[in-house]
């Protein structure tokens, strides 16, 4: 036996505190955001990353295995996107509540609608393209909506005393995101269409731009991962330049070095988005949503 498992085994044994509180563990801060807020004072969540990491490579610290040995209900993101680095730390951790298939294990993407479901075969040459779909929905309220209910049903499997009150938040919760997503989306469909197109860095705000109506003629990765390549900057700095309002969007954990020299080429904003909810500062899902489409909204107005 290994010395790290000799400590986990022994953390094991060691009595938790009495709490009726369901230990509740998200893979992102948008997903604990989401369980917080259903989970109310019958749950406790913890996020496995910070909202201004990649979770395509999250480097996640292996103290979250003795998190995982302990929590009873693992809400992840899923369509492979924590692929990377989630299913060794669950292994790791022992936990059979968070087994697939388990009561446990909560996988958001399947209560969603998916966009960008390849047909056929996916094919290394086509960048990183996960083959259930596009995973980044939660950059869409409506989305958002369906995994509060759902995981309150969830919650409610695992702990039938308090269901009452997960699905009232969850209720809650989910009829402040569908109106203020329509209220986004009438305000958004109120610009010219013309100025509805922007360029994005990653495929991953097809979701936010399906949300705002928006169109993303071309994005500043050649293919999904692939890191930009001079012949296809000029190409995307040429439509750029195509475009009424110039803006550019790009979540904040990507590098931004192309993406500025775009933004001063071709005299546009370049807008940073929120990787996730600043449930570390006590943040809701909604603010980060907030923060997200009124910069969108303003350069797009000017
Ligand atoms: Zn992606």
């Amino acid at each position: 036996m290994k010395l790290s498992h000799l400590v986990l085994a022994l953390l094991l044994l060691l009595p938790l505190p009495a709490s009726a509180a369901v230990k509740v563990v998200a893979t992102l801060p948008s997903l604990a955001a989401i369980a917080r807020e259903v989970g109310g004072a019958d749950a406790t969540v913890e996020s496995m990353l910070p909202p201004n990491i990649d979770p395509h490579f999250a480097d996640a610290k292996p103290s979250l295995v003795v998190t995982l040995s302990r929590a009873d209900l693992l809400v992840e993101n899923g369509l492979e996107l924590e692929i990377g680095w989630l299913p060794a730390l669950v292994l790791q951790s022992r936990n059979a509540k968070l087994a697939q298939g388990a009561n446990g294990r909560f996988d958001a993407s399947t209560v969603v609608r998916r966009l960008e479901v390849p047909r056929g075969a996916v094919d290394r040459a086509q960048g990183d393209v996960h083959p259930g779909g596009n995973p980044h929905f939660l950059y869409d309220p409506r989305a958002a909506a369906a995994v509060a209910r759902a995981l309150a049903t969830r919650l409610a499997a695992i702990d039938p005393t308090h269901a009452a009150g997960y699905q009232s938040r969850a209720a809650a919760m989910a009829t402040e995101l569908e109106s203020f997503g329509r209220a986004q989306t009438a305000a958004f469909a109120a610009l010219p269409a013309a100025n509805r197109a922007v360029v994005t860095y990653h495929r991953s705000l097809i979701y936010l731009c399906d949300w705002l109506g928006l169109t993303s003629p071309i994005s500043v990765e050649p293919r999904p991962g692939v890191a930009p390549n001079p012949a296809h900057v000029a190409k995307v700095l040429a439509q750029l330049k195509t475009l009424p309002k110039r803006v550019i969007l790009q979540e904040e954990f990507y590098p931004t070095s192309t993406t500025s020299t775009l933004a001063r080429l071709g005299s546009a904003t370049l807008i940073s988005i929120e990787g996730g909810t600043r449930f570390d500062k006590g943040k809701r899902y909604i603010d980060h949503l907030r923060a997200i489409s009124a910069p969108i909204l303003a350069a797009l107005s000017r």
